[in-house]
């Protein structure tokens, strides 16, 4: 307690060092935010970003390393409730990342789940600068770089799987982001050199075999900061033993709804390509192999991989929460097939990683409908439970065998571990991943807000300490107001995502209006900065309608997508320790057909919003609602728990015209997102 004056006065002589002190009165939301968690002088040099070395060839845009963009407004919220609920207990919980965790040094589960929970808890630890949390996560950071093997190898003993540790070499390289640990760097050059020893005579298999694209980024993260040339041969090692992603989907074979039979998966003998080359976790890991790749490559093709796999998934697996189905192998495009959590963190990661290599505003906008939609869709509002596979038209969260490809019958409870405990350790990731990646730099040098929510960032550009606060309600409002405060004035562009869907955004800078930009590009604002400039961008958030399967439509606005709210009756499965499993029953009908089409102008929805509540992705919180006209398609029923394939448009329906109201996915546990379109 004693030192908490002295670290305020050096914060406020930072402040002073950074030109802003004299803001504080102007600026008072932002900065009040900023001030409590402004840097040391010192710890500034780590958030600089850390550029690709040659060989490697540029990425268009460089993250920040973490700790330097922070979480602020309602996405500060969101990482609070993950801290309160399972996200900051899991290990109190639940033992297999508990005190006998492999990872621990005990003799618990030994394999994934520990480095997976660490994968999510030590951003939220650090974005949030919860010293609980960060406790939490060194015990495992410390037995890990504690227990290295003489030869290089970490991990639990019991198990000599790569898999796992590419997951502890993600989560290694953030705490060093975060910390400057000097012990990270020795450890993993030790592991990566025992690696290139290794790899020749026990290579690559199943799991680490398809997902090698996720080690190969952090020897890359490597690379850049050592030059060490062997490290460019364990790249080679690990292209060379790994799936080839690149070449399936140039002719991409599996463009149906896969069956156990298809993928012999009844047929015993462990585990095949084909049911991992259509399995949904390693297809969204393998969204970012291309773009990764390229920078060894800098093959033009090998750029452009990354988003033939996204328009491949999206013809023929593709769902209105922007995920494509997968429960857990390639679903097929009707709303009634699930997806599940591990592939919704992991495709936003590779989204994450992707728009950094590439550039492509695309890429943030998928990564908006990820983060805004199917993330919080498949978590409860106080993230004590989750579902395994969320669905767009889910009417019925219960015991049931179908519809899914290859899971089990609790797949689409709200629980601990329904069908399997992967998602209850992976999902942390999303959230702060997200926060962490707002904010980049370009390869000149410039800031690139790439995806939209309120937060702050402290970084350098060329030397020069540059803060950048975000003040805005986005998604669920258009306005977004940045502050851009470099330490002296210094001239370097301002890179603005402006959405696909965004024609018709204003930007303004100190009041002055500027051209107006066009729809999904960057809008670039070079000009010399000073401290107090301030940037207001204005996303018009007109109601649109999208066209899915059998022709329905789902309604959107900005970032987020809509869906009907189904009555919910949420009944008890059994206590599970600090939380439980749930199942929920339907108490209304929700069979509506919409007076809409795909090219319905605006004027068909009206939009009412209400205070954005800092729960603003539960039923009660919904800050918009968008009326729509329907009418019930007595029809279109359901069977064992799921909704019948939406049937084709245009329908016809006898019963009287309705006022709906839809709310945003996420906040609707029951829902129908894609109806199908009534003639006109
Ligand atoms: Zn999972």
């Amino acid at each position: 307690m004693s030192s908490r004056p002295r670290i305020c006065l050096r914060r406020r002589r930072f402040l002073k060092q950074l030109g802003l002190a004299g803001l504080v009165s102007s600026f008072p939301g932002v900065l009040s935010a900023f001030a409590n968690a402004v840097p040391s002088p010192s710890s500034l040099v780590r958030q600089a970003a850390v550029k690709n070395r040659t060989p490697f060839a540029q990425s268009k845009f460089y993250p920040l390393p973490l700790g330097a963009v922070r979480p602020a407004g309602w996405l500060q919220a969101q990482l609070k409730i993950q801290a309160a609920g399972l996200g900051g207990h899991l290990d109190e919980t639940w033992a297999d990342v508990g005190p006998n965790s492999g990872w621990l040094g005990g003799t618990g589960e030994s394999w994934e789940r520990g480095p997976y929970f660490l994968d999510g808890l030590v951003p939220l630890a650090y974005l949030l600068d919860d010293e609980r949390l960060k406790a939490k996560a060194q015990k495992y950071i410390d037995w890990t770089l504690n227990h290295q093997d003489s030869n290089g190898m970490f991990g639990p003993r019991s198990n000599d799987d790569w898999w796992p540790r590419m997951v502890m070499l993600k989560v290694l390289t953030q705490y060093h982001e975060a910390t400057g640990d000097p012990r990270v760097i020795p450890a993993m050059q030790r592991y990566f050199e025992y690696q290139i020893a290794e790899l020749p005579k026990r290579g690559l298999r199943d799991w680490g075999k398809f997902r090698w694209q996720d080690e190969a980024l952090s020897v890359i993260w490597l690379y850049n900061r050592t030059g060490n040339a062997k490290l460019l041969d364990l790249l080679q090692l690990l292209h060379a033993q790994g799936y080839d992603w690149l070449t399936e989907y140039a002719n991409f074979p599996y463009k149906e709804r896969i069956t156990a039979e298809r993928i012999k998966l009844l047929e015993g003998g462990g585990l095949k390509d084909l049911a991992l080359a259509t399995h949904g976790v390693n297809n969204g890991q393998a969204v970012k192999a291309g773009p990764v790749w390229s920078l060894v490559s800098g093959s033009e093709a090998d750029r452009r991989g990354g988003m033939r796999m996204i328009a491949e998934l999206d013809q023929y697996h593709g769902l209105p929460n922007g995920m494509f189905s997968c429960d857990e192998h390639l679903a097929g495009p009707n709303p009634s097939q699930g997806s599940e959590l591990c592939t919704v963190v992991e495709y936003m990661f590779s989204l994450e990683q992707s728009l950094g290599i590439l550039g492509d505003p695309a890429l943030g906008d998928r990564l908006e409908r990820l983060a805004f939609n199917a993330l919080p869709g498949a978590l409860t509002d106080d993230m004590w439970a989750h579902q395994y596979d969320q669905e767009p038209n889910q009417v019925e969260c219960s015991l049931h065998r179908e519809p899914w490809t290859t899971n089990g019958p609790e797949s689409n409870l709200f629980g601990l571990e329904p069908n399997f405990g992967c998602c209850t350790a992976n999902f942390h990731q999303g959230w702060p991943k997200f926060a962490a990646s707002l904010l980049m730099l370009s390869q000149d040098d410039g800031v690139v807000a790439a995806a939209y929510a309120p937060c702050e960032a402290s970084t350098m550009v060329r030397d020069t300490p540059v803060h950048v606060a975000v003040e805005t309600s986005y998604p669920f409002r258009g306005m977004v107001r940045m502050g851009v405060n470099p330490a002296a004035p210094l001239k370097f562009p301002l890179l603005l995502r402006i959405p696909a869907w965004a024609a018709g955004t204003s930007v303004k800078v100190n009041s002055e209006a500027q051209s107006v930009p066009s729809p999904g590009t960057f809008a670039r604002i070079e000009r010399t900065w000073k401290a107090g400039d301030r940037v207001e961008v204005e996303f018009p958030l007109e109601p649109r309608v999208s066209q899915w399967f059998h022709d329905s439509v789902a309604v959107e606005r900005g970032a987020l997508v809509f869906s009907y709210g189904i009555g919910e009756d949420w009944l008890k499965l059994r206590d599970r320790g600090m939380t439980a499993d749930w199942q929920v029953y339907p108490t209304t009908q929700w069979n509506y057909a919409l007076a809409l089409d795909a090219a319905s102008a605006s004027h068909d929805v009206r939009a009412v919003d209400t205070e954005v509540s800092d729960r603003p992705f539960s039923a009660k919180g919904a800050p918009v609602a968008l009326h729509v006209k329907g009418r019930k398609l007595p029809a279109w029923e359901a069977e064992n728990g799921v909704a019948d394939p939406v049937p084709q448009s245009p329908v016809t329906s006898d019963q009287p015209e309705e006022t709906i109201a839809l709310i945003p996915y996420a906040a609707a546990k029951l829902r129908i997102t894609a109806f199908p379109s009534l003639k006109t």
